[in-house]
C-alpha cells in the first residue's frame, strides 16, 4: 500500500483475530517491526526474513497474546529493544512482555527513513497505542480500530468512555490511510472513526432503551434484546462491550446497578 510499510500476516485466524495478527515492517534500512503477534516460530521467521537484518526495534500496540508475545523471542534472534507500555489490569494480557523502553503518548522514534509518533488511545485496552507514519500520514491502529468487525471492550482494561474518546482523539491528527491490526488498510478514516463512533453511541441508547422498557434487568437479559441484530454464537463476546456500555452509562447516571445485579434507568 505504500513503500514504506510492510504487512505480514500471522497464521492465527479466529474467532477474535479475524484473518490473522498483522505485523507491519516501517522502513528499508532502518526497520521498526510493530507487533511481531504470537510467538509462532514460522511467522517469526518470516519477519526475519523480510527485515533483511536491518531490523532496528520491536514496538507493540499492546500486550493481548495475539499481539506482543513474539517480541521477547524476535528480540533475543535480533538482538533489538522492545518498546510497549504495561497494562493497568492484567486481564487476557502477554506475561512474556518485558520491555527495554515504556512508551507513552507523544514519543517519537526518528530515523532518516521515517518519523513515528505515538499516540495513547485506551480503550480497547488500558495500554493501547496507535502509530502515526508521519511521511505517509499512515496510522498503525493495532486494536483500537479493525477492518471486518468491531473491536471488544472488555472491562475493567477496557473502558467504553476511553475507547470514544481515542476515536476522536485521531480527529487532531493528519491521517490519510489506517493500517489495522486485523484485516485490510482502510482509506478515508474519518468515515470510519465516524461510523464507529456512531455505531457505539447507538448500540448505548438500545441499552439504555432496552433497560426503560425492562424496567430492570439483569445483563444477560439485555444481552438478547440488544444485540438481536448480531449472531449468538457472538453473545459471549458482546456481553463484554454490553458492560463497558452499562458502565458508561453509570459513569453518566443514566442507569443503576442494584445490588441483586439487576440495572435500573435512572429517573
Ligand atoms: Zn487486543
Amino acid at each position: 500500500m505504500t513503500s514504506l510499510i510492510k504487512k505480514i500476516t500471522a497464521p492465527n485466524g479466529g474467532v477474535f483475530t479475524g484473518g490473522g495478527t498483522n505485523t507491519y515492517l516501517i522502513g528499508k534500512e532502518d526497520i521498526t517491526v510493530v507487533d511481531p503477534g504470537p510467538s509462532i516460530q514460522s511467522h517469526l521467521d518470516e519477519i526475519v526474513k523480510a527485515g533483511n537484518n536491518n531490523i532496528k526495534r520491536i514496538i507493540v500496540t499492546h500486550t493481548h497474546k495475539d499481539h506482543s508475545p513474539g517480541a521477547k523471542p524476535l528480540a533475543k534472534i535480533l538482538n533489538v529493544p522492545v518498546m510497549g507500555s504495561f497494562a493497568k489490569f492484567d486481564m487476557f494480557q502477554d506475561e512474556t512482555f518485558d520491555p527495554d523502553k515504556i512508551l507513552q503518548d507523544k514519543d517519537i522514534i526518528k530515523t532518516s527513513e521515517y518519523t513515528i509518533e505515538v499516540i495513547h488511545t485506551p480503550g480497547h485496552a488500558s495500554n493501547h497505542l496507535c502509530f502515526l507514519i508521519q511521511e505517509e500520514k499512515c496510522l498503525l491502529t493495532g486494536d483500537h480500530i479493525m477492518n471486518g468487525s468491531t473491536v471488544v471492550i472488555a472491562p475493567p482494561d477496557g473502558n467504553m468512555t476511553e475507547y470514544l474518546d481515542s476515536l476522536k482523539k485521531l480527529d487532531n491528527f493528519d491521517i490519510k490511510l489506517l493500517a489495522p491490526g486485523h484485516g485490510d488498510y482502510l482509506e478515508n478514516p474519518k468515515v470510519v472513526t465516524d461510523w464507529i463512533f456512531n455505531h457505539r453511541l447507538s448500540r448505548e441508547q438500545k441499552v439504555l432503551n432496552s433497560i426503560k422498557e425492562l424496567k430492570t434487568a439483569r445483563i444477560e437479559d439485555l444481552l438478547a434484546h440488544v444485540y438481536d441484530d448480531v449472531d449468538p454464537g457472538l453473545h459471549p463476546i458482546a456481553l463484554w462491550s454490553l458492560e463497558a456500555h452499562l458502565i458508561r452509562l453509570e459513569e453518566h447516571q443514566y442507569v443503576k446497578k442494584l445490588e441483586d445485579g439487576l440495572w435500573k434507568a435512572e429517573s
